[in-house]
């Protein structure tokens, strides 16, 4: 798959905060009239602000993000993002990132993907890990994937749950989508505790033939997660996962 370097204006910012301060947010970036061609699990490198790079400053700073939209979702890119406090292009759109604001790409890359046959899914993440999960989520969704989605999501507090209004939807629309949240700081709505908890807990089909399942999120969580498919029983190579 060629990469290329191509611009886009945000249209809309989604924002998530938690006691007072933002954790995340979701871009919707317009990129109207790039034909960009992205397999669901795909990142882009991004610039904004004209933030510099911290080796050469007389260079613009990329930065990767995952590519949350689905292959479908022709003309869009959006971006779920975790808001540091640290300088680079993320605390740049914190703080300065307004709707009309050009974004400058470098992409498709990557290699966290999904297999071409699979019967089911499980899908874990954390924070911003939900990311590429969610253009995997719509992408097999628009395809009409008729096999069981699990999806495990593991966040502080029901206010940095996101897309928590698309999930709860997916899950009243499609019966053969099963949404498990956790809050590891506050018991709302849901669970508290930690996602690996409730995976350990969870009862899958005996026969994991064709079951594949998507980790991505923190190390220390991805190793984790995995670490407790194996133990119930996941082979190795139906386990696909992306650290940041
Ligand atoms: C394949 C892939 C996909 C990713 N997808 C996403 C995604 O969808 N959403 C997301 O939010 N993240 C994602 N990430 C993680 C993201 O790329 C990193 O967090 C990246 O570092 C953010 O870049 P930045 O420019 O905002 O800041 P950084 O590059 O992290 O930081 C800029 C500068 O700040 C300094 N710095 C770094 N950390 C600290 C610190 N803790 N304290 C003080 N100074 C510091 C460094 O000198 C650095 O040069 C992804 C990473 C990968 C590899």
């Amino acid at each position: 798959m060629k990469f290329s370097e191509f611009e886009g204006k945000i249209t809309k910012i989604t924002d998530y905060s938690h006691d007072g301060k933002s954790v995340a947010k979701v871009f919707n970036v317009d990129i109207d009239g790039v034909k960009l061609d992205f397999l669901p699990g795909q990142f882009v490198m991004i610039s904004a602000g004209n933030v510099p790079s911290p080796i050469d400053p007389s260079r613009l700073k990329y930065s990767s993000m995952s590519i949350c939209s689905a292959p479908h979702q022709k003309g869009l890119i959006e971006l779920c993002i975790r808001m540091p406090d640290h300088p680079g292009v993320s605390k740049y759109l914190k703080e300065h990132a307004k709707t009309g604001e050009k974004i400058k790409f470098k992409g498709p890359f990557g290699t966290f993907r999904m297999v071409e046959e699979q019967s089911a899914v499980v899908f874990v993440a954390t924070g911003t890990g939900i990311a590429p999960l969610m253009s995997m989520l719509r992408h097999l969704l628009h395809k009409n994937f008729s096999g069981k989605i699990w999806f495990f999501y593991g966040c502080r507090s029901n206010d940095d749950f996101l897309y928590k209004k698309e999930l709860m939807e997916c899950q009243k629309k499609h019966e053969n989508f099963e949404l498990h949240a956790s809050f590891s700081k506050a018991m709302l709505e849901g669970r508290m505790g930690y996602i690996q908890e409730i995976v350990k807990n969870h009862v899958f089909p005996e026969d994991k033939a064709g079951i594949h399942a998507y980790v991505c999120g923190n190390p220390v969580s991805v190793q984790q997660q995995t670490e407790t498919l194996k133990d119930k029983g996941f082979e190795e190579k139906s386990l696909h996962f992306e650290k940041w």
